[in-house]
């Protein structure tokens, strides 16, 4: 089997290890004589997955005491609803850093009065908005790290008089974060941590209040708290898999070692970008994401012949999201170095044979 060089933006690619394990794991999970797929959530077995997928997280992390760390469904997106449904109980700040963190404040907006503190909406959200003061009269501010869609990332997180929500779907672990800044982190796996199918929570348990309103069983943060996950069936295997995606990470020496790798291709990327006569990035440079790098043909016309190009070298998923346009080149941790330079040497050799 070749592998393809997976730019998507998600689903994204996971680590080949993991993906020869989980193979593995569906036909005979650990001798067991069953296939993940069948066992019970309730099991021995599973039980160590779980207490494994939570140890690494927390390790990886560093997740202080006093944190939960809750594995849900109905993705990132059902966050956005989780979110103020449970914590918004006079008024709460958003940033409108992009379509995900719109869609955050449109459901906010069903429980309560949000705050817009700040957005770059109006310049099509090319920067990260900074320098914004946080009201100190919201139970929380929401922010989203990393703008999968415009390749921008929050490079320094703002200090906050009041409690900070942020959705970290598309850059949790790729580099070290300081999760006592945070009293609730959200992520869908399937960018960096593993399949689609189970959403990552950490939270703070002293950011939960008494509930001012009434929350239905499921979509109650208490529930799957006191339940460790399992008031229901959970996701076996999409657990699994980011248990070995975790543990992948670890074996190459977790979020330091993977921050200096994402660096390393982010620059080898950013410096085609910026000296190919050919392309340009999109979006402030002092943003742009180690994740999802955003970048245009200086004319457009071309873009069908580039796309084609890279499709017959292998390079798949870089058609840009069709509200920047363009190429996206999403980058997560397990995308391997040769990966970039496949593709900025097909850029060296696009502007070759266009010269
Ligand atoms: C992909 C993405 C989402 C939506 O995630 P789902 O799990 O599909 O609901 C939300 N926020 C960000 C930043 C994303 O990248």
């Amino acid at each position: 089997m070749t592998r393809k060089h997976n730019f998507g933006a998600g689903p994204g690619i996971l680590p080949e290890s993991a993906l020869k394990q989980a193979a593995q794991a569906v036909l005979d999970f650990n001798g067991s004589g069953m296939s993940i797929l069948e066992i019970s959530h309730r099991s021995k077995d599973f039980d160590a997955v779980m207490d494994k997928t939570k140890s690494l997280v927390r390790e990886l992390l560093g997740v202080p005491e006093g944190y939960s760390i809750l594995f849900l469904q109905g993705g990132a997106s059902t966050q956005f609803a989780m979110v103020p449904m449970n914590c918004l109980h006079t008024k709460a700040a958003y940033v409108d850093s992009g379509v995900w963190a719109n869609k955050a404040i449109k459901e906010a907006k069903l429980f309560g009065p949000v705050d817009v503190i700040a957005s770059s909406k109006d310049q099509n959200y090319s920067h990260v908005p900074k320098g914004y003061s946080i009201p100190n009269d919201c139970d929380y501010l929401h922010i989203t790290s990393n703008n999968t869609i415009y390749g921008t990332q929050i490079k320094e997180f703002p200090n906050s008089p009041i409690p900070v929500v942020c959705d970290m779907s598309s850059d949790i672990f790729s580099r070290p974060v300081d999760v006592s800044k945070f009293d609730l982190i959200y992520a869908g796996a399937q960018k960096n941590m593993g399949p689609a199918g189970v959403t990552l929570v950490i939270v703070r348990d002293g950011f939960l209040k008494e509930q001012s309103r009434v929350v239905p069983t499921m979509l109650n943060y208490k529930t799957h708290i006191e339940g460790d996950s399992l008031y229901n069936t959970p996701p076996v295997f999409a657990i699994y898999v980011c248990m070995l995606t975790l543990e992948w990470l670890k074996s190459i020496g977790g979020l330091k070692a993977i921050e200096a790798m994402n660096r390393a291709k982010a620059d080898l990327f950013y410096g085609e970008v910026d000296s190919n006569p050919l392309f340009t990035g999109t979006c402030a440079t002092e943003d742009r994401s180690s994740m999802n790098a955003c970048f245009l043909l200086k004319d457009s016309s071309q873009d069908e012949a580039f796309l084609r190009m890279a499709k017959e070298a292998g390079i798949i998923g870089i058609k840009g999201h069709r509200s920047v346009g363009g190429f996206r080149a999403s980058m997560y941790n397990a995308l391997p170095i040769e990966s970039v330079q496949s593709l900025t040497g097909l850029m060296k050799e696009f502007a070759l044979k266009t010269a």
